[in-house]
């Protein structure tokens, strides 16, 4: 049985950086350690490491959410998963590995299967942090925009994001409204080239747009419940057929095997070190906002591992431009002989915006709806008619997505000439 000796030592001196040392209470400290709950989102490479140092530190309340099932690629660094687990979830598995290897009555550990979306807002409402350690974008701007959105029901949670690509990783503390938060950073994460599914369903103009449409729409039509494969060969050659019928239909050249599993893989490396290494930092920063020991990161650490070895920490600012925390509209620049389906093409793809089943209305009209799909039938009749021809210059466009609990505001103006140069 364990008890909490290893970190006593670190609660009963105050921390040697501590800006209130008067209102510190060792007694207090261990308390709050004790009581206080904190979730883990994601169980993968940063969430193992992270459950790990949770209760090796001496946190009693867990719970954990991830949606996926182990995999046999996940146990080279996924180290609380055996091979006799594959195909079991990540979050059980983990919570049972854990629970077994620290034999503490008092740790209790929840696990949930499943997606952080099927949870209510009263449910977050409970944690004192919460810690992600994801790889999607998407679950991540959801959780950073529902935890803004509990800012107006006076609740404040602090989130602890952790992120690794390869020997590349970054932590960081979002308190808020008050930090910047996970939106206003959006464009700080690597490039990753996604196409509206309005393109790939009505107005493909690119290879990929085909391969998209094979691998995301007809894939699922055809073997609805199958998880495509991109080791088997007869798997991959059927993307590679679709794509190709689909791009003759459309008159576009360039699709290619290569380009099929290119696009289709994309695979993120993931590498144990970095992981342990950025799980450490999210787990001290759960650790200080809890017992207040010590000053909390402000607000942004990187760490690259890959040329030599280097962190630098500095304070990422607020955009008051930010979809989420800001109260800013965006403003952008159209080219007047844009159609709305190459403008939703331009802004889905921007590294702030990255947005997949985009709509798009004024304070006026529908420009283009993807649900429900009557108002999809009337508003797709949009998608090729000039942007210039529905809106006028200067009016305020608000966008939003399916998956997000966010509305962007775009101020478009216009400039260049009525047709496209390249046809000219
Ligand atoms: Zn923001």
């Amino acid at each position: 049985m364990r008890d909490n000796s290893s970190i006593l030592p670190l609660l009963s001196t105050i921390g040697p950086f501590n800006e209130v040392p008067d209102e510190y209470n060792a007694e207090d400290s261990l308390n709050a350690l004790k009581t206080s709950k904190v979730l883990v989102i994601g169980a993968g490479g940063l969430g193992c490491e992270i459950l790990k140092n949770l209760a090796l530190t001496g946190f009693k309340n867990i719970d954990i959410i991830d949606m996926d099932t182990i995999d046999l690629s996940n146990l080279n660094r996924q180290f609380l998963f055996r091979r006799e687990d594959i195909g079991k979830s990540k979050a059980e598995v983990a919570t049972q590995f854990i629970l077994n290897r620290i034999e503490d009555p008092d740790l209790k550990i929840n696990p949930y299967f499943g997606k952080i979306q099927d949870k209510s807002i009263e449910y977050y409402q409970q944690f004192q942090v919460i810690i992600s350690g994801l790889d999607s974008i998407e679950a991540r701007r959801w959780i950073n925009a529902t935890l803004i959105g509990l800012v107006d029901n006076d609740v404040l949670i602090p989130l602890v994001d952790g992120g690794t690509e390869g020997f590349r990783g970054q932590s960081r503390v979002i308190i808020p409204t008050i930090t910047s938060c996970f939106e206003c950073s959006l464009d700080l994460l690597s490039a990753k080239v996604t196409y509206p599914v309005c393109t790939i369903a009505n107005t493909p103009r690119l290879p990929e747009h085909c391969i998209e449409w094979a691998s995301q729409l007809e894939w699922v039509k055809t073997f609805p419940g199958k998880k495509f494969d991109a080791d088997d060969m007869v798997q991959v050659e059927w993307m590679y057929q679709t794509a190709l019928s689909r791009a003759k239909e459309f008159n576009i050249d360039g699709v290619t095997k290569a380009l099929t599993l290119g696009v289709v893989k994309n695979i993120i490396p993931a590498i144990a070190s970095t992981n342990a290494i950025i799980a450490a930092s999210c787990c001290n920063e759960a650790f200080k906002l809890v017992t207040n020991s010590n000053p909390i990161l402000n607000n942004y650490m990187m760490y690259t591992g890959d040329d030599s070895i280097h962190t630098y920490t500095y304070e990422h600012s607020k955009k008051s431009n930010c979809a989420v925390c800001g109260n800013l509209a965006k403003n952008v620049t159209a080219q007047n002989w844009w159609t709305l389906s190459q403008f939703i093409d331009e802004i889905s793809s921007k590294q702030e915006v990255q947005m997949l089943k985009p709509s798009l209305t004024t304070s006026q009209r529908y420009l283009y709806l993807t649900n429900p799909p009557e108002l999809e039938k009337v508003t797709k009749e949009n998608l090729s008619k000039k942007l210039s021809t529905l809106i006028s210059p200067g009016e305020e466009i608000v966008v939003t997505d399916p998956s997000l609990p966010i509305s962007l505001r775009l101020i478009v103006s216009f400039e260049g000439g009525e047709t496209d140069p390249e046809f000219a």
